[in-house]
């Protein structure tokens, strides 16, 4: 279950591990793209752990709309558009809850998964976030106990896969089938945000 305190431990987290992350990141952007996207999330995530921290939220989804519209503005590229639209439906279909359920952060997942398709003009298999994003929300709809290992699992395999794809949306769509074997840097830096989902889903 997600509660508002949860979720923004989930956040504080998802900062921590993109500074982290940070040059690593964008030296998989760098093959296959511009080299920016670990300074994309490092400085997004910041500004979010900045809006969070100066604010009192009684509910999830008012936190997940700051979180949106923090990305938004605050992180250029394809990539701040794209989560800003993932984190603007998660915030619109948990409207109202106090304590998140599996089942309704599935279906929540499917619709920011859902949103990132329609914002990306891109499907599965395309080697972008989506990858990384799609599974998981299928896992949240479909395994009936999700726990930190079966997350963490899921994303592992989702990462594998995705290394193996051919680009064909966004900047490494130029690199075509010099991306097969190159992490998608999104993908990853999605990867870090359900690693932290993962600590704090219970
Ligand atoms: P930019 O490519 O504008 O420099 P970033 O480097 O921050 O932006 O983000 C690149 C990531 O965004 C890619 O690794 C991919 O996962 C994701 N991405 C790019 N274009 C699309 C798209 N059309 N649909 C879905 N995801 C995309
Ligand atoms: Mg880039
Ligand atoms: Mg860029």
């Amino acid at each position: 279950r997600l509660d508002v305190n949860k979720t923004i431990q989930w956040m504080q987290l998802t900062n921590e591990k993109m500074q982290a992350n940070k040059d690593y990141l964008t030296t998989l952007d760098q093959p296959i793209g511009d080299g920016d996207h670990g300074i994309n999330m490092a400085r997004g995530f910041q500004e979010v752990a900045s809006k969070l921290n100066e604010s009192t939220y009684t509910n999830v989804s008012d936190v997940l709309k700051d979180v949106a519209m923090t990305l938004m503005s605050k992180v250029g590229g394809a990539s701040g558009p794209l989560f800003g639209t993932a984190f603007l439906k998660l915030s619109t279909k948990l409207k109202g809850e106090e304590s998140v359920k599996q089942d309704i952060f599935g279906t929540a997942l499917t619709e920011a998964v859902n949103g990132l398709k329609q914002r990306g003009k891109a499907e599965e298999g395309e080697k972008t976030m989506v990858d990384m994003w799609a599974p998981i929300a299928q896992l949240f709809l479909e395994d009936s106990n999700v726990t930190a290992d079966t997350l963490l699992s899921t994303a592992d395999s989702a990462l594998t896969k995705i290394k193996e794809m051919t680009a064909t949306k966004g900047r490494a769509a130029y690199f075509k089938d010099k991306t097969v074997g190159h992490q998608d840097p999104g993908a990853a830096s999605t990867y870090l945000i359900f690693e932290a989902l993962a600590e704090v889903w219970k």
